[in-house]
């Protein structure tokens, strides 16, 4: 394989999920396509990262800042549903049950990794929770050994401050991720919670 289809191929390598074999076939795929394909498809990345920020308050991914969830007046503000990733925002939107605020920590505890609690976004939700707007914590993280320790130790320091914080249901498949669980189960799952 050439030198330029093998820097193509290194690209994709780079996306989760990616390995050798599949980067090689992107990058035929890719580059055997017409060249305003390939154009259209750079531009929309590009486009896409050049309007896209954090949210200063949730942390999520968004194009203002705050994003439209956090600046929406109709929304429950007095409930934060905690999740891991972005992607775990639009799943639970999707299930259309769940009208209060997210917080996006960006991971969850993994110590053998070096994940702690200052590498994840749980300073920025503490500082949420200084006023008494906020009455209840759903925390919806991943239902694997992570996620469940996350839930626990974000319990313990936000139970002292006077604030209800619940688990979504179990039922959702253990060591499942939120973010491709479907939107009756996540629904059912944000309903049926737990206080933890
Ligand atoms: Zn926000």
């Amino acid at each position: 394989m050439n030198h330029d289809l093998e820097l193509v191929a290194d690209q994709f390598r780079r996306l989760p999920g990616i390995g050798v074999k599949t980067a090689r076939r992107l990058a035929y795929f890719m580059l055997e396509r017409p060249a305003e394909d390939v154009n259209a498809f750079i531009k929309a990345i590009t486009d896409a990262r050049k309007k896209i920020c954090y949210c200063s308050i949730c942390c999520h991914l968004a194009t203002s800042d705050p994003c439209e969830i956090c600046g929406n007046s109709e929304r429950d503000h007095s409930i934060i549903c905690v999740v891991e990733a972005p992607q775990d925002v639009q799943a639970l939107e999707q299930s259309h049950e769940y009208h209060g605020l997210y917080h996006v920590l960006h991971g969850a505890l993994s110590p053998l990794d070096g994940i702690g609690p200052d590498q994840l976004k749980i300073k920025e939700l503490l500082n949420r929770l200084s006023g008494d707007e906020v009455k209840e914590i759903i925390v919806a993280t991943d239902p694997d050994t992570e996620g469940e320790a996350t839930a626990y130790y974000l319990a313990r320091l936000i139970k002292p401050l006077g604030i209800k914080v619940t688990r979504i249901a179990r039922g959702l498949p253990a060591g499942g991720d939120i973010g491709y669980a479907d939107s009756m189960t996540l629904a059912g799952a944000v309903e049926n919670r737990k206080e933890i």
